[in-house]
């Protein structure tokens, strides 16, 4: 079969990490294919807290320009124990560019990202078009095989990205090995109107015993509940009938007992999120990547799975777009990526190791144990000190370093698209 399209680099996957990888390489005259397969960017139940360093590149890539009525800036965040507060952080505190988490719901800036890419000329995305097989010569990756509307066809590439999420198939036909480990506890999630008796700004995390629960606003005037329950215990919970939700919510957050009774009248209302992290010793072989969740899946603690998918993809650009020009472009292109993971696995470790202690610290149900954690928080939360270190770890590190060692994002157009 012959490679009926031909482009410097392939991403496979339309998601954050993909369409942001597309768009800077574009903008440094990059010929970039992506395939996407679903027809619509219309997906619910996706990550849409956008960390802080997150906004500040998109803000540099010029995309939130025309977004803001869909965003909502978090303000706070206030961890609650046992129904007393034991840890508040006011992100107006923190001295950066761009201090706020955002809530952006993944439809718009999705959108937003392909309307950008589409004003550039080596831009393309195939939409309802499913990578289906990697081509390679020898041990070197060159492309992918896909189906798209009209049939099957090749796309042949210099570099092949695989930045298709959780469960990347390209990954799996990568022969990358990785290994996944499992949490001992899955996620549900369901979205209600905002009480009145609640802000807009305030992201909240409740814990009782061994649950807990994320309240986090969003657009419009909603609030984006997550809840854990035991690992594979959604068919239990669910043929005890939707009241259990309820409950679970009355123990948690009673300010929502109404709003949740309204909103929510099937299971069929909520959405379940598996949860894992994978780990990923090798990103790169010859003539192939992975990014953002393919990479590393993270767990949903502090929304750091889309902020790690856009920073990915700036840092592989920029790495990216030189090698590409090199006359030796085969090696620099391995080079290329091998640095993208040198640079990117600490800070994606860092975000690991925080969520899954904190992961522990809310399964933790023994009195002591519960005692210990409270008391962990309150002295957090009593040392500013320490409480902007371990803050600004998580939600900083790319403005931080930039302030030693500027960090580029392409150029952008000077006459951008109105998106
Ligand atoms: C329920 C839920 C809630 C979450 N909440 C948060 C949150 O609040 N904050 C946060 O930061 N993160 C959250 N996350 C995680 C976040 O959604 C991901 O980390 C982020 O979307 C990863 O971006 P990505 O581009 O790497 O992958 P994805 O967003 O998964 O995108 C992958 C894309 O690849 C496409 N694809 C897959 N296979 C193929 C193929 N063979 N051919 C063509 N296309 C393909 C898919 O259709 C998809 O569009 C949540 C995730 C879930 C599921």
């Amino acid at each position: 079969m012959a490679a009926a399209v031909q482009a410097q680099v392939c991403v496979v996957g339309g998601g954050p990490a993909g369409l942001t990888l597309a768009l800077e390489l574009a903008r440094r005259s990059v010929s970039v294919v992506v395939v996407e397969q679903s027809g619509r960017f219309d997906r619910s139940f996706r990550g849409e807290s956008i960390s802080p360093d997150s906004v500040w590149l998109l803000e540099r890539m010029g995309i939130l320009k025309g977004l803001r009525e869909q965003t909502l800036t978090t303000r706070r965040m206030e961890i609650t124990d046992q129904g007393r507060v034991v840890l508040r952080a006011d992100f107006a505190d923190y001295d950066r560019a761009c201090p706020f988490p955002m809530e952006l719901p993944q439809p718009p800036l999705l959108e937003a990202l392909a309307a950008q890419g589409a004003q550039l000329p080596g831009f393309r995305l195939l939409r309802r078009t499913t990578a289906t097989a990697l081509l390679r010569e020898e041990s070197t990756i060159t492309g992918v095989r896909c189906k798209g509307p009209d049939g099957e066809f090749e796309i042949a590439a210099a570099l092949t990205v695989a930045a298709d999420g959780r469960f990347s198939k390209i990954r799996e036909m990568s022969g990358l090995r990785y290994e996944k480990q499992p949490l001992e506890r899955d996620f549900v999630w369901f979205k209600v109107p905002r009480p009145e008796v609640w802000d807009g700004h305030t992201y909240r995390v409740r814990i009782r015993g061994a649950r807990h629960g994320l309240f986090i606003p969003t657009v419009p005037d909603l609030v984006r509940v997550g809840f854990n329950i035991p690992k594979g215990g959604l068919k239990e919970l669910r043929a005890q009938g939707v009241g259990a939700l309820h409950a679970r919510m009355d123990e948690l957050a009673p300010e929502l007992s109404a709003q949740v009774r309204a909103a929510v009248t099937t299971w069929s209302d909520t959405s379940m999120l598996d949860i894992f992290t994978t780990v990923v010793p090798r990103w790169s072989r010859p003539g192939l990547v992975l990014i953002g969740d393919a990479a590393h899946t993270l767990t949903p603690v502090l929304g750091q799975g889309v902020n790690h998918a856009i920073t990915d993809a700036a840092v592989l650009a920029r790495l990216v777009a030189p090698a590409l020009g090199a006359q030796d472009r085969a090696a620099a292109l391995g080079r290329a990526t091998r640095r993208f993971q040198q640079e990117r696995e600490a800070p994606v470790a860092r975000a690991r190791a925080l969520q899954l202690r904190q992961e522990r610290a809310f399964a933790l149900s023994a009195p002591l144990p519960v005692l210990l954690r409270r008391c962990a928080y309150r002295l957090v939360n009593a040392s500013a000190p320490l409480k902007r270190r371990i803050l600004a770890g998580i939600y900083y590190p790319l403005q931080d370093a930039d302030r030693i060692r500027p960090f580029d994002v392409a150029p952008v157009p000077s006459t951008p698209a109105g998106v």
